[in-house]
């Protein structure tokens, strides 16, 4: 049996450092705020290369107060990925805009250049990339969109801690960055987490007030904000994991070899590609395969830890029929039916990669037969 995440394993192997975070935390009774927050933002602000970080209460509220914290005027138009996790698209319909879906690269899978090119309008403020399952996206072509029309730049990092870009962390690489520490993500709290990340004192700042109430002291709200906060425990628990994250990193892109070494000559599997840019942490491992949901059943059946990210390409879920955005040309929308993410993680040795790709040998020499 082969878990797609295995949570429990990794909590043994790291069980007394983070027994102890928490008892301190309980210890010291200082549940929300002060010093196991701070540490933390100070160390993942320090990880990602960026000078503020945030903590929040998960990575969906991450990105509600990023945009929201951008100021854009109300109802703009905020160019989102087709396929992602549907919070990067709610977010903006959250902070009062107006989503405008574009198209995915269909072998790197992130936000396709030329479609944001095509999607660009008058009123077009911003654009939400996502660094989907741990690859950055091409920053210096967003980076000379934004430019010469004058648009902000949000990044979902959510599947991106530790990801580079040209050598440089993601997060930092527009004006705002957002993550998530939701368990599953390579770094994952005991529940709910998220932050914020940016360069911009002031964005910083703003973003601060609005998930404190508006406020920077006690009583002193300066507007109507909201409550979103990273409490002491996650951020105890996250300050533990960050100091392993770079070596869980390294297991997943061993893992990630082992799969392009060992599938590479499968004419039925198309394999992800890693752009020379991108320090790919595969968050996700994702195959494309005409017979997706054959395969997919035949290795849950083998107890094969397998998922699909995304099965239904964001326009045309029912949430957002409203929109009126599905558009046939998109190869997002026949990209979906063939996506199938195979295990990876800290949890997993070269000999488990192994069991995984026997099972998709043999169930291809089935379908042959
Ligand atoms: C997980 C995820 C989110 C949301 O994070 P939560 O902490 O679950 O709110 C947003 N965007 C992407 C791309 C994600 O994978």
């Amino acid at each position: 049996m082969i878990p797609f995440l295995d949570l429990n394993k990794q909590y043994l192997i790291i069980k007394k450092e983070i027994d102890k975070a928490i008892q301190t935390v309980i210890d010291k009774g200082e549940f929300i705020g002060g010093e196991f927050v701070s540490l933390f933002e100070e160390q993942f602000a320090s990880y990602q290369q960026v000078d503020f970080c945030i903590g929040v209460g998960n990575g969906t509220d991450a990105l509600e107060i990023a945009i929201e914290a951008l100021n854009l005027p109300h109802g703009s138009e905020i160019i989102v990925p087709a396929n992602t996790f549907i919070a990067s698209a709610e977010a903006v319909t959250r902070a009062g805009h107006r989503i405008v879906f574009c198209d995915c690269d269909a072998d790197n899978f992130t936000i396709s250049i030329q479609s944001i090119r095509e999607k660009i309008t008058q009123k077009t403020r911003a654009i939400l990339v996502v660094h989907l399952y741990g690859h950055a996206c091409d920053m210096d072509a967003i980076h000379a969109l934004s430019e010469e029309n004058n648009l902000k730049i949000i990044e979902d990092c959510a599947q991106a801690h530790g990801a580079e870009y040209k050598q440089q962390r993601v997060g930092g690489l527009g004006h705002i960055g957002t993550f998530s520490f939701y368990p599953g993500k390579n770094l994952g709290a005991y529940g709910d987490a998220g932050a914020i990340v940016t360069n911009d004192k002031h964005l910083a700042k703003r973003c601060r007030m609005i998930a404190n109430h508006g406020r920077l002291d006690k009583y002193e709200h300066r507007f109507e904000g909201r409550n979103s906060r990273l409490d002491s425990l996650q951020a105890a628990i996250l300050s533990v994991k960050l100091t392993y994250l770079d070596d869980w990193i390294q297991t997943r892109i061993g893992i990630a070899d082992c799969y392009f070494e060992k599938l590479s000559n499968i004419p039925e599997i198309i394999l992800p590609r890693c752009e020379p840019w991108a320090t790919h942490v595969y968050h996700l491992f994702v195959i494309r395969l005409n017979d997706r949901t054959a395969l997919f059943n035949f290795l849950k059946e083998q107890q094969i830890g397998v998922s699909i990210h995304y099965p239904i390409a964001l326009p045309k879920l029912e949430a957002f029929h409203y929109l009126k955005q599905f558009d046939e040309n998109f190869q997002a929308h026949h990209m979906d039916e063939t996506l199938l993410s195979l295990p990876i993680g800290e949890h997993m040795n070269n000999n488990q990669v192994e069991i995984v790709v026997s099972a998709i040998k043999e169930y291809l020499a089935e379908a042959h037969n």
